[in-house]
C-alpha cells in the first residue's frame, strides 16, 4: 500500500480521539483526569529549558560536563530534573567542529522528552524516520543545516530505554558568561541536532 492511500485509510486524528475517548466511557473509565495531567506534564515541566540549563552547566563547569558524558542520567538528576523510569540510559552526545550528531526515533517518535519536550511535528514525519539515516547530510540541509564536508554526521536512533540529547559546542564569544544567560540561547533544534547555535 503507498503512503498516500494508508493515509487516506486513517480518519483525522480529531476523530480518533473521540473514538477512543468513547471506547473508554464505555468501559467505565476517566481518561479526562489523565489527559489533563498529561498536559500539565507536556507543557509546564517537560519543556526544552530543562536541557539547556543541563548544556549550560557543562559548558560552565568542566567537571560537570565529564559526569553528564560518563553518565547523562544521573547528572542531569543532579540538577533536579526527572527521567521517566523507562528512560533508562541517556546518552549525551558532543558535538564537536570536525562531529556533528542528530538525533531520530526510526520506529516512532521517541526522544529524552522531560529535557527537550516533546518532539517536533517534522521529528515523527515518516519522511524524517526514514531519510535522516541514508541521506543525513542532505536532510539537515533541508532543515536549515548546511554543514561543510569536513564535519562528519553520527545519527543516533532512540529506543525504548536509550535516550539522545545533542550537547551543542558553545559559541566562542559566550565563554564566560553567566549560566542563565547561556541556558537563553540553547534552542530544542540543537539539542536534537538540527540546528547549530549561531557563532558556531
Ligand atoms: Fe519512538
Amino acid at each position: 500500500m503507498s503512503q498516500v492511500e494508508t493515509q487516506q485509510s486513517i480518519a483525522p486524528v480529531e476523530r480518533r480521539v473521540d473514538a477512543m475517548e468513547a471506547a473508554l466511557h464505555e468501559r467505565g473509565m476517566e481518561p479526562r483526569a489523565f489527559i489533563e495531567e498529561f498536559e500539565h506534564l507536556a507543557e509546564e515541566e517537560w519543556v526544552p529549558r530543562n536541557g539547556a540549563r543541563v548544556v549550560a552547566k557543562a559548558w560552565s563547569d568542566p567537571a560537570y560536563r565529564q559526569r553528564l558524558l560518563d553518565n547523562g542520567r544521573e547528572a542531569v538528576g543532579e540538577l533536579g530534573i526527572a527521567m521517566p523510569r523507562h528512560h533508562r540510559h541517556l546518552v549525551v552526545l558532543e558535538n564537536t567542529a570536525t562531529i556533528h550528531n542528530v538525533i531520530c526515533c526510526t520506529l516512532c517518535s521517541c526522544t529524552a522528552f522531560s529535557l527537550i519536550g516533546l518532539p517536533p511535528g517534522w521529528y515523527k514525519d515518516l519522511e524524517y524516520r526514514a531519510r535522516v539515516v541514508r541521506q543525513s547530510r542532505t536532510v539537515l540541509k533541508e532543515l536549515g543545516l548546511d554543514l561543510s564536508a569536513d564535519v562528519g554526521i553520527r545519527v543516533w536512533d532512540t529506543t525504548a530505554d536509550t535516550r539522545y540529547i545533542v550537547l551543542p559546542m558553545q559559541p566562542p564569544a559566550t565563554v564566560g558568561w553567566a549560566v542563565e544567560e547561556l541556558v537563553a540561547l540553547v534552542t530544542k533544534d540543537s539539542m536534537i541536532g538540527a540546528a547549530r547555535l549561531a557563532g558556531t
